[in-house]
This record gives C-alpha cells, sequence and structure tokens, in this order.
C-alpha cells in the first residue's frame, strides 16, 4: 500500500472539491455523460492544481526550517501563483525566477499570473530559459550566504512528494463517484509537468480503479518526451511512496495535437473551447492547459471516440487567472475576428 499517512502535510485545500454533472455540455456535445471535478475550487490564491502537490512540498519546507521558496517556470504560471500563496500562509518570502523572452523582461503592464506574483510580494527575477536552473541554483546560493534557510521547490512540484497530492486524489474521487452512484471510464486532464498525471495514474492502481487517464499536452512536451517524463516521475515516486503497483509506459496517454504550435499559443479551437464552457455551464477555463484539455474532450465527444453511456470526468485544474492577458485574442475571437496574435508576447519561444 501507499504509505501516504505518514507523510508530513499543510492544510491548504479545501477538500474534497465538488464533483458536478455538466448536464448542459453533455446535451450540447450529444453524450456520454460529462462531470467535472473543480480542482479550480481548491482555495489556495486562485485555486488549481498545484495546491494538492504544495499540502506535501510544504510541510517538508515547515519541517526543514526554510525561510525562503526558490522555484521558478513560465513568465505566466499558475505554479508560482499557487507557491507563493502557500509560502504567504507560512510565512516564508519567496523568490520566482521566470523565464521571459530575453532576461529582465518587462511588459507594458502587469497582468494575470504576473500581476498576482508582484501582489504577493515575491522578489522576481526574469530569465532566459536555457538559464533558469543555473538563476535558481546562484539564487539560493545567495540567500545560504546571507543566513537564509531556502527550500527549493523543482519541477513545478512534479516530484515524488508532490506526486503524492494526485494519489490522494484518487480515493476522494471514488468515494464521491459512489456516492453519486457512477462509475467513471474515463478522466481527461491538461498534463504539463508530469506530476498530475503520474499521480492519477499510481492512485488509480493503488486504490484499483479501472478509470482511463487521458493526459492533455498543453504544446510543450510533445507526446513522446511527456510520456518518457510522465513514466520517470512514475518509478521514482512508487520508490518513494513504498507502493508495489504494477505501471508500464502503455498506462501513459498523452494527446498533444490540442494546443496549437507553441506552449501557450492560443488556438479556435482553444478559444471554442473556453466559450463553450462559459456559455453552457458558466465554469471559466484557461487558454493554456484547461482549454487544450476540453478542446481534446470535445473532439473525443464529436469523434464518437466515447460511448453514449459512458461517463466522462473532466479535471479542472485552474489556472483563469491567465485568461486576462489573453484578452486581445480571446476578445479578436468573441468578435469574429482574426487573432491579434497566436503566441504570447511574453513567451521565451517568441520568433
Ligand atoms: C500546472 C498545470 C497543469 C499541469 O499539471 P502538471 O502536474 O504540471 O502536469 C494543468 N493545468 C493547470 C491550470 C496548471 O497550472
Amino acid at each position: 500500500m501507499v504509505r501516504l499517512n505518514e507523510l508530513p502535510r499543510t492544510k491548504l485545500a479545501n477538500l474534497p472539491t465538488p464533483l458536478q454533472e455538466l448536464t448542459n455540455l453533455t446535451e450540447v456535445l450529444e453524450g456520454p455523460r460529462i462531470f467535472i471535478k473543480r480542482d479550480d475550487l481548491t482555495g489556495l490564491a486562485f485555486g488549481g492544481n498545484k495546491t494538492r502537490k504544495l499540502e506535501f512540498l510544504i510541510a517538508d519546507a515547515i519541517n526543514k526550517k526554510a525561510d525562503y521558496l526558490v522555484t521558478g517556470a513560465g513568465f505566466q504560471s499558475n505554479w508560482c501563483t499557487q507557491a507563493v500563496a502557500a509560502a504567504n500562509i507560512a510565512g516564508m518570502k519567496t523568490i520566482l525566477v521566470k523565464n521571459g523572452p530575453e532576461e529582465d523582461y518587462e511588459p507594458d503592464f502587469y497582468d494575470g499570473n504576473h500581476l498576482l506574483h508582484f501582489l504577493m510580494g515575491a522578489e522576481i527575477k526574469v530569465v532566459r530559459p536555457e538559464n533558469q536552473q543555473e538563476a535558481e541554483v546562484a539564487a539560493i546560493e545567495e540567500l545560504k550566504l546571507a543566513g537564509s534557510k531556502p527550500y527549493h521547490l523543482t519541477a513545478a512540484g512534479s516530484t515524488p512528494l508532490g506526486v503524492a497530492g494526485y494519489v490522494e486524489a484518487v480515493p476522494e474521487l471514488l468515494r464521491q463517484s459512489s456516492e453519486l452512484g457512477i462509475d467513471i471510464d474515463y478522466l481527461v486532464h491538461a498534463s504539463g509537468s508530469g506530476g498530475t498525471q503520474a499521480g492519477l495514474i499510481i492512485g488509480g492502481k493503488a486504490f484499483k480503479s479501472n478509470i482511463k487517464i487521458l493526459g492533455v499536452s498543453p504544446g510543450i512536451p510533445t507526446k513522446h518526451p511527456a510520456i518518457d517524463m510522465v513514466f520517470s516521475i512514475i518509478e521514482q515516486s512508487l520508490d518513494y511512496l513504498q507502493t508495489d503497483a504494477k505501471i508500464i509506459r502503455d498506462d501513459i496517454i498523452i494527446y498533444d495535437q490540442y494546443a496549437g504550435d507553441n506552449y501557450g499559443a492560443i488556438t479556435g479551437a482553444k478559444a471554442e473551447a473556453i466559450r463553450l464552457v462559459a456559455e453552457t455551464e458558466g465554469i471559466i477555463l484557461d487558454p493554456v492547459y484547461t482549454a487544450s484539455a476540453m478542446a481534446c474532450l470535445i473532439d473525443l465527444c464529436r469523434q464518437k471516440y466515447f460511448k453514449p453511456e459512458n461517463v466522462v470526468v473532466f479535471l479542472h485544474t485552474g489556472g483563469a487567472a491567465a485568461l486576462f492577458p489573453y484578452k486581445e485574442p480571446v476578445g479578436n475571437y468573441l468578435k469574429g475576428e482574426e487573432f491579434s496574435w497566436n503566441i504570447p508576447p511574453w513567451s521565451p519561444v517568441l520568433k
């Protein structure tokens, strides 16, 4: 069995998050029965899947008497927002090393997650992605020299300890589905740094569920590197969690054709997914992750991939704060015009 109960944990999330049926969306897409697991409602800052990982990671930082968190990710990172919020609750300071199109990149004005990072008091350094690792290590060395105790949060929490958050989410989901009297056939979710998918797959095996986990990439990494990455996180986590669940590469399913050509690119299919879910259910998706996953779910419904009697859960992993920096292209879409841009100006892959 999994040694989840032995791991230190700090309460950051309102659990269980709701499991709700999306009857209007089901009707528009003409089946299967679609439900949504609202991990956008974890309650930390604007919510999201990183809260579950941070419950375990922050507890470890507290045990190690850390006074600073150092982490890094993309310029509009949801992970960074959740990490800073968690650090503030735990009374720690944060240094964010974010990647952008050039060193010390400054947008015209603060928006979305970048605004939230400042608002919550994070110290922010922007570098090119190829210098990110080095800049995080330098920040840690500098803090140590100044007498601080930094804690390095790596890989957007997709480490064995962070993975425990989504292993734990599986029995939560199974309890809710049995209360609702449903048997879940598929779970569709956005898969980025891989920890969420790794946790769901391990949890599925460890708690003997037959739910098929369908991961959807936000563009980068593409399918095969993403499968390698998730498999490697699973191998490390199985060891760490002392579970003997048998997992093979074929258990990892990733779709990479729904996100556009680059990480963070906006496409017609994503904009349609955002609008459809907002119009039918009043639920807000983000343009990077959950829009890719919903574009996949919509396409699989239209292709009749699911049987009408199937029960499909969409895991809402949060990120809606990232919608606002996309106000130009999403606004263009709603007005029936061409997108003003596909690749965001803060993207390091900008060409
Ligand atoms: C980080 C993130 C994901 C991906 O989760 P990973 O554990 O990194 O794979 C999905 N959706 C949103 C909104 C995220 O911020």
